[in-house]
């Protein structure tokens, strides 16, 4: 996720995603509207009352609700820093807090697949956040009677942070509580069987957020359920990815050179077209007296205006600029990359030579495959899998590159 570069805390970078710059002032605005309501609630805490009247002025209930939601967001910043701390301690690299729409976000490098690793790193935001809580609360305690206005500020965050605790434990993944639940299940089950199952919870939970959302007209809780849900099909879609390419590499499912059809730089466009329907393929790597020098693909052609197509050559409008792939790379790093780059195919090139081609299609066939063919084998074991999906990653749907 992009956002605005704000600093850096524990060697991560800390950013602001655009989202974020506009909900800020939405809370600001709905807690200074409801300030006399939320007053009352504060009150219900044991301590002193808060005099709703006395924050009700004429600019104020906005000015407290700018400076409590800036401290929720404090806040969610250092649960994320939470769940980051015992992350780092565990060795996993961090790639930046993103503050967001709905709170904050750790990027991970690579997700723990250790059961236990896991579990640590997902109880930690909520219980920094309790922690926070109670450092609120205590500061309630300790201002004097008659200050309403830091005694508001501070009870809201005190049960506010206690609420977002509460809530990030539900057993919604790929919220904290639904990966602790992951974390539980794959004691006895392999990761990816765990991750399917979490999932599974997890969109049930999404589906009565959103239900409870769309009843009490709450937005952002519609959205959330949307994003739990998306987040966690991806996720397991992901997780059951990389087990079963577990050990595939490019090499064992590219088409080869021996077997790939190329085209020469000097072939007319036309020509080019004609092929393409001949063999049915939409992409080709340019070889030039065997050297490997572009690609291709129906899009390029299609950017050409069609009674032009005589006259330029496949020299003339290929890519050169190319994104390729070994064939020592793991498949679900090819697959990765063409998701990144959204493109269709990716040449493998081994020492400055064209070894073979990988598409999306390559790999979509051989995962169908792998799964039919490992269904009744057992799982390999957390600790044997290195590298997990990021976070942040797209989801696996095969789409169809333009290139
Ligand atoms: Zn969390």
């Amino acid at each position: 996720m992009r956002g605005i570069h704000v600093g850096t805390a524990a060697g991560i970078p800390i950013k602001l995603h655009w989202t974020f710059l506009i909900v800020l002032p939405l809370f600001a605005a709905a807690i200074g509207w409801d300030i006399g309501l939320l007053a009352e609630v504060v009150s219900e805490l044991p301590g002193d009352d808060v005099d709703p009247g006395a924050l009700e002025g004429e600019y104020q209930p906005w000015l407290l609700g700018l400076v409590a939601a800036v401290g929720l967001f404090v806040g969610v910043f250092l649960h994320e820093l939470g769940h980051s701390l015992v992350a780092l301690r565990y060795g996993y690299e961090i790639e930046s807090i993103t503050l967001w729409l709905l709170g904050g976000l750790a990027n991970f490098t690579e997700m723990p697949r250790d059961w236990r690793h896991e579990f640590a790193i997902s109880v930690m935001g909520p219980i920094v956040s309790v922690g926070v809580g109670v450092a609120c609360y205590l500061g309630f305690l300790l201002t004097p009677a008659g200050a309403d206005a830091p005694r508001f500020v501070l009870g809201y965050l005190a049960v506010l942070n206690v609420v977002l605790a509460g809530f990030n434990m539900l057993p919604a993944f790929p919220m904290d509580g639904g990966r602790v639940l992951r974390a539980l299940l794959a004691r006895s089950r392999s990761h990816a069987k765990a991750t399917q199952q979490a999932a599974e919870v997890g969109k049930l939970f999404a589906f009565f957020l959103g239900l409870v959302g769309l009843f009490s007209a709450n937005i952002i809780l519609v959205i959330l359920a949307f994003f739990i849900y998306i987040a966690a099909s991806s996720e397991a879609q992901q997780t059951v990815m990389s087990a079963a390419f577990e050990g595939v590499t490019v090499a064992d499912i590219m088409t080869e050179r021996d077997r790939l059809d190329v085209v020469a730089p000097d072939v007319s466009l036309a020509a080019l077209v004609d092929r393409m329907l001949e063999e049915r393929h939409t992409g080709y790597p340019v070889v030039d007296n065997g050297d490997f020098v572009g690609m291709i693909t129906l899009g390029d052609v299609q950017d050409v205006d069609p009674v032009e197509r005589e006259a330029f050559t496949v020299g003339d409008v290929m890519a050169e600029d190319i994104v390729t792939t070994s064939p020592e790379t793991e498949a679900m790093d090819a697959l990765r990359t063409l998701q990144e780059h959204d493109i269709g195919r990716l040449p493998v090139v081994e020492d400055g030579e064209l070894v073979g081609l990988v598409s999306r299609t390559d790999l979509m066939t051989a995962f169908n495959i792998l799964r039919t063919r490992n269904v009744d084998r057992v799982a390999p074991d957390a600790d044997d899998v290195t590298a997990g999906p990021g976070q942040e990653a797209g989801s696996p749907l095969e789409r169809t590159g333009r290139r």
